[in-house]
């Protein structure tokens, strides 16, 4: 059996952390390291270690991720002057939790793209 990801004890509830929403498909939490004054992360509760591990019967809820963004930026007052989603992928993505999971980002203008030097 594989191990559980850290995810998966967060949606389980062993180990602890700030909930704020939770269905039968996904959970959101708050990051544990910011990076903008509102950081969350949106968590399918099926543990697909990556977008590179995405299957169709998974469709549904890859679609459930967005509205389910799109309600936590309005519940945070940010949906009509925006905010940014990031899904990182794998090793070059610097992907660190094997879980698949977006990035909501959010509390004034987050700057443009960090895109790293092109080799
Ligand atoms: P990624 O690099 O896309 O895999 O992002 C993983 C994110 O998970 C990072 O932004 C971490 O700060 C965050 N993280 C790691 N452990 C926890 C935790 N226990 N609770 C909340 N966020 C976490």
């Amino acid at each position: 059996m594989t191990e559980e990801t850290i995810f998966t004890k967060i949606i389980n509830g062993t180990i602890p952390s700030k909930t704020i929403y939770h269905d039968d498909e996904v959970t959101a939490f708050l990051d544990i390291n910011p990076k903008a004054q509102h950081h969350i992360l949106i968590v399918t509760n099926k543990p697909i270690p990556s977008v590179a591990q995405v299957e169709k019967e998974d469709e549904k809820t890859l679609g459930h991720l967005f509205i389910v963004a799109k309600k936590i930026a309005e519940d945070l007052g940010v949906g009509e002057s925006g905010y940014r989603l990031i899904v990182n992928v794998g090793k070059d993505g610097c992907q660190e939790v094997p879980h698949l999971h977006m990035h909501l980002l959010a509390g004034g203008n987050l700057g443009g793209f960090g895109f790293p030097e092109k080799k």
